[in-house]
């Protein structure tokens, strides 16, 4: 169900680890937005192994940032012609080069985000969900030892393969995709909060799963 008080087009903010991803998969099915998830995107060039997937395969690995360019390039291809009205960005922009880049999709396309929403958590907190991650080789669905298990043992429920941790989520790349995230996106959001405070919203991420969805629909005005 669409409500008439849900934002048109969101971007969602959140340290690796701090459960955006969740989340937007979760409003994207109750409120019919079109995901648009660079890291996916990403990940999935290189199980594609494609000339993109080539060029992103070691900055994902050493848990870098993809340059701007590649980025631009991604979203070339998968925002040519979107499939719904409604856009939701989990994972751009993450620079402040690609600040200017959806600037220049919502000029091309005619869409202007109307929402950024900040899931805040800890260093501390992020650290340990993602340490627990586990992913699905074949069709990228994620569980959490802890938070959401597989219902067989290191098993995806939707095809039965065997899950696997991330490459980019070993103590050593998490941290470093921390402070990423600290140098490179914080400035981001600093940057949203001080030209648009108006459409800037945070929510607590360091709750249940079911309380920080409650929340964000709360901040986003929508009625479920
Ligand atoms: P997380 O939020 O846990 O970091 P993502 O799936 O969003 O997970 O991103 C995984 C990796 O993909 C990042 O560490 C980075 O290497 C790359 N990536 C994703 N989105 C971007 C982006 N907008 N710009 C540059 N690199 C990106």
């Amino acid at each position: 169900m669409v409500t008439a008080a849900a934002p048109m087009h969101l971007v969602m903010f959140g340290r690796p680890g701090s459960g955006k991803s969740s989340l937007a998969e979760h409003l994207g099915a109750e409120f019919g937005y079109q995901l648009i998830r660079t890291g996916e995107m990403l990940r999935e060039a290189v199980r594609r192994g494609d000339f993109l997937g080539a060029r992103v395969e070691n900055h994902l690995a050493r848990g870098d940032l993809v340059p701007d360019e590649l980025i631009f390039e991604l979203l070339e291809i998968n925002l040519k012609s979107p499939q719904k009205a409604r856009l939701l960005f989990d994972g751009f922009p993450r620079t402040l080069g690609q600040v200017e880049l959806l600037d220049r999709f919502e000029k091309k396309l005619g869409f202007a985000i109307d929402c950024f929403v900040d899931v805040v958590v800890t260093r501390e907190d992020s650290v340990a969900r993602m340490t627990g991650r586990r992913v699905c080789p074949t069709c990228g669905a994620t569980y959490h030892l802890l938070a959401k298990p597989p219902r067989l043992p290191e098993t995806c429920d939707i095809d039965g393969s065997h899950l696997e941790k991330r490459k980019d989520d070993t103590m050593e790349v998490v941290s470093f995709r921390q402070k990423i995230y600290e140098e490179q996106t914080q400035p981001v959001i600093n940057h949203y909060l001080a030209v648009s405070p108006e459409i800037c919203r945070s929510v607590d991420g360091g709750q249940s799963v079911d309380a920080v969805y409650a929340e964000t629909c709360r901040v986003l005005g929508v009625r479920r």
